[in-house]
């Protein structure tokens, strides 16, 4: 039997969606799961209660908040001892439609946006990178999206903020490859979670599914499956990837 720990992984925006998909499939991997969530702890406790083998914890932040991320942070690995890997799964995503939205809900939405979507991601990678220098390396992957490739229609700010953390990831990936730090990012299309659902069911559903030669969205469990593999397993050769997860609706 292997006496090394098991991986201690965060992962942001665990209690729904693609978050909570992600923390299924790293405790089925064997790691430790740092589970976070921002309000909703009913939610939060039923991913826990979900995952496989032991050692997991609940943290709650709000990631829009510097002087949270900095707890959520230090209180993993506090609890932990070390901190393996982060994901950068938290996110918003609001309506700013340019040609109907107030000039104060624009800006309301904009710094909103960024905060919870970049520069949460950002502060948290930092703090983490703390801790990864002191001990030898470690692993970030930020679940981006297609839209910071495509662009949005209607949602401008959430485009620029997934365009933002996949250059801050690559970025990462640069300045800290040679400290055994590895940054990669997954930009999934359509998943049928909570954030789509109203873009899935409502008048414009037909023309989403449109855009999917499988004849259906993508679903949580694939990108699931794809973050725990780059935060536990993946070569180190492909720091710096954008892997796109939208069965084929979008290339680039
Ligand atoms: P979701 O079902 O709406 O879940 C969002 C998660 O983020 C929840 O766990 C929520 O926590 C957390 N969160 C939001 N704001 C937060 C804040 N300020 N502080 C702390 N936690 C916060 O979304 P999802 O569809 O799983 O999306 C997960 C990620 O994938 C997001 O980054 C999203 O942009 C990206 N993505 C989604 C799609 C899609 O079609 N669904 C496509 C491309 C990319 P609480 O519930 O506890 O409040």
């Amino acid at each position: 039997m292997s006496s090394t720990p098991s991986p201690v992984v965060l992962v942001t925006g665990a209690s729904r969606g693609i978050g909570r998909a992600i923390a299924l499939h790293l405790s089925r991997r064997g790691a430790r799961v740092a589970l976070h969530y921002g309000s909703n702890e009913a939610a939060a406790r039923e991913s826990f209660a979900a995952l496989a083998g032991t050692g997991h914890a609940l943290f709650r932040a709000d990631v829009a908040d510097p002087a949270a991320c900095e707890r959520l942070v230090r209180d993993v690995i506090a609890h932990y001892g070390r901190l393996d890997a982060l994901v950068n799964n938290a996110g918003i995503a609001e309506d700013d439609s340019i040609k109907t939205a107030s000039y104060a809900d624009w800006q309301r939405v904009w710094r909103r946006t960024l905060d919870t979507n970049l520069v949460g991601p950002a502060n948290l990678s930092y703090l983490a990178v703390q801790h990864f220098l002191g001990r030898g390396g470690g692993r970030i992957v930020n679940i981006t999206s297609r839209a910071a490739y495509r662009g949005e229609l209607t949602a401008q700010s959430y485009a620029a903020s997934k365009a933002g953390l996949n250059i801050t990831g690559q970025s990462l990936a640069r300045a800290l490859g040679a400290d055994n730090i590895l940054v990669f990012a997954v930009a999934p299309g359509w998943i049928d979670t909570e954030m789509a659902a109203s873009a899935l069911t409502g008048p414009g559903a037909k023309d989403v599914l449109a855009q999917h030669p499988l004849g259906r969205v993508g679903t949580a469990d694939e990108i699931g499956a794809t973050a725990a593999w780059l935060a536990l397993e993946a070569p180190a050769n492909l720091t710096g990837c954008v892997i796109d997860a939208n069965g084929a609706s979008y290339l680039r």
